[in-house]
């Protein structure tokens, strides 16, 4: 097997795991749509036993982006939820958290509804000043979970920061890197224990799958994913594995455009005169910037606006209003969608909390996908007249 740890991204993206079938040297890894493998005698197999624990296709894939990350390990569950919710079953009830207050809805459901019934303990905190995090530390603290760039209003978060809080104090640090995608952020390099991602979004990249992954430096850690992958049971299907090596191989060129097409429309966004508000990390002016630059190679393609003086039925009627941008959940994928998160992907969270984070009712976020800029300006123009 090449090990492409040398290498760099791109070539990496494309043959990392990708080793070409012994039996036939067909240059794809075969899907291996098997729950079994035949044993010559009991306990004497080829390494394979059952399929929730252990499939050829999903360790290619798992390879892959496990060298994606400059990580060692990587394990891939069935959705990014699922991935998410492995890191959660490692604590104890008692057991304290520290995370974001601007986190994936889907992430803050689990949090609350899930596992504060179970006795742990979140605190839900702006982590744009790092220090904030010492100040809620105490000996049950196990966890810090961050995200960043943060959703929907792109806040960015210092993972160097965070993770000497957490080296310092004992604790995991873990870090949704769904947004920034391994292309533009590697949390690992900057400290963190685990990164996660929603494979469906840029991973997958072609918005026909879902699935998750976790990867690690840690042996111990992995030991524990591992563990709880193959006894809760949450593993993706190798059709869905296939497809993601498949959507992978274009990651930096799906990526590069997506960054190029970001900061076009964010520029022309910028000083349209119906937005009160633009969130994207690249302008120099956002608080953040220069943490962005540090840990990110480029500034990605989410962007969040909020409308001047709209209503609510007056951003339903733009969000709805789009020829060529999709209103649509979901990120990351080729084609460009717009999302109304209050009543979409951060409908779970409560108005009120919404509120405090920045997440009112006019605001629309933008997954600039890597169509003709010129098209998707156009469609802007028109939808926002
Ligand atoms: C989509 C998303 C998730 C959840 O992933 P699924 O694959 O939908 O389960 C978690 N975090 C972020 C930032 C996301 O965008």
């Amino acid at each position: 097997m090449n090990d492409f740890s040398k290498h760099k991204f791109g070539t990496k993206a494309i043959h990392a795991g990708a080793e070409a079938d012994p039996s036939t040297g067909a240059i794809m890894t075969p899907i291996f749509q098997t729950s079994t493998y035949v044993q010559e005698a009991p306990g004497v197999n080829k390494g394979y036993g059952y399929a929730r624990g252990k499939n050829p296709t999903r360790e290619a894939l798992q390879k892959n982006i496990a060298a994606l990350e400059n990580g060692k390990h990587c394990v891939c569950f069935s959705s990014g939820m699922g991935a998410t919710d492995a890191v959660m079953r490692m604590l104890r009830p008692g057991d304290e958290v520290i995370t974001g207050d601007d986190l994936y809805g889907g992430s803050y459901r689990m949090f609350t509804k899930i596992y504060q019934n179970y006795g742990i303990k979140f605190h839900f905190i702006n982590l744009t000043d790092a220090n904030t995090i010492k100040k809620y530390i105490n000996p049950n603290t196990k966890l810090i979970w961050v995200e960043t760039p943060t959703n929907p209003t792109m806040q960015i978060i210092d993972i160097e920061a965070c993770s000497i809080i957490a080296k310092e104090n004992n604790l995991i640090l873990a870090v949704d890197n769904t947004f920034a995608s391994p292309y533009l952020q590697n949390p690992l390099a900057l400290g963190a224990d685990i990164v996660m991602h929603s494979v469906t979004k840029y991973l997958g990249g072609h918005s026909d799958v879902v699935m998750g992954a976790l990867i690690t430096n840690s042996d111990a850690l992995h030991e524990q994913i591992y563990f709880i992958l193959n006894s809760c049971g949450a593993n993706p299907g190798p059709m869905d594995c296939f497809l993601v090596m498949r959507g992978i191989k274009t990651l930096h060129l799906r990526m590069e455009r997506h960054c190029f097409n970001g900061r076009k429309i964010a520029e022309y966004l910028k000083t349209h005169p119906k937005i009160e508000k633009i969130y994207w990390p690249g302008f120099t002016d956002h608080p953040n910037h220069l943490i962005a630059k540090k840990q990110m190679r480029d500034f990605g393609g989410m962007i969040s606006i909020v409308l001047k003086n709209a209503t609510e039925a007056d951003t339903f009627k733009i969000a709805s209003s789009f020829k060529v941008f999709s209103l649509a959940e979901s990120l990351g994928g080729v084609e460009s969608l717009i999302n109304h998160p209050a009543t979409m992907t951060h409908a779970s969270i409560p108005k009120s909390e919404r509120d405090k984070a920045g997440v009112v009712d006019n605001l629309l976020r933008l997954s600039v996908g890597v169509e003709d800029v010129e098209d998707l300006i156009e469609d802007l123009k028109q939808a926002l007249s």
